[in-house]
């Protein structure tokens, strides 16, 4: 039987630009994870930042997020983007048990997964999460393979989409026959019309092998 790898992709921080993204994953029919800050989206246009000097960046306003990311798996980020670095387990607790249930609140289902702000994740946090009803929680580390993952709780990706050694790293995953290939990013690190392109183009040599399928990230912790 032939072994076919699942092309995973999670995007975090919930911005403007992921309405865009969202509609080219849609086109070529890819799964992904959106990591979600709940606590702020605010009620019409979200916080913004700048990106670069150059580009400005903003939150999605709360009563986008439903409609943007239909179809899409949501996971939870915390409440409000802090490093756990920098909290009481008590402060951590809340961010992350009130993350993930104001998520569930709005889109009305089980959240599952859980991304580490700035990828902190000392132990004490990864206990909070594991203890917390989470199922996986990616950190900002790289390991290829990403699948399995030795803790679901300190997950690894293969690389952020960006990485310069992307598809070398896809090749070594297959080589190994890793159930997965996992990479993470955040949609506003897409700046130029080329960006862009390059994003598409990249879904496309996806698209074009024969070895890859799209596959979503909680599924391969089932
Ligand atoms: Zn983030």
């Amino acid at each position: 039987m032939s072994h076919r790898i699942k092309i995973v992709q999670c995007w975090d921080d919930g911005v403007e630009d992921d309405l865009r993204l969202c509609e080219i994953l849609r086109a070529f029919g890819a799964q992904a994870t959106f990591n979600l800050n709940a606590g702020l989206h605010l009620p019409g246009a979200g916080e913004a930042w700048r990106f670069r000097d150059t580009k400005e960046v903003r939150r999605l306003g709360r009563e986008q997020l439903v409609a943007t990311y239909e179809g899409f798996e949501i996971a939870n980020h915390t409440l409000t983007h802090p490093s756990a670095n920098k909290l009481s387990t008590t402060e951590w607790t809340r961010e992350v048990v009130e993350g993930r249930a104001r998520l569930e609140d709005l889109f009305g289902r089980e959240v599952v997964g859980f991304a580490y702000p700035y990828g902190h994740c000392p132990p004490h946090a990864a206990e909070v999460v594991r203890e917390t009803g989470h199922r996986y929680a990616r950190t900002c580390a790289n390991a290829t393979p990403s699948f399995p993952a030795a803790d679901p709780m300190l997950l690894a990706a293969d690389c952020h989409f960006l990485n310069a050694g992307f598809w070398e790293l896809y090749e070594k995953a297959k080589s190994v026959r890793a159930p997965a290939f996992y990479f993470w990013g955040h949609s506003y690190e897409l700046c130029s019309e080329s960006d862009w392109l390059g994003f598409e183009e990249m879904l496309r040599r996806f698209e074009n092998d024969p070895d890859a399928e799209w596959g979503s990230l909680s599924g391969l912790f089932e």
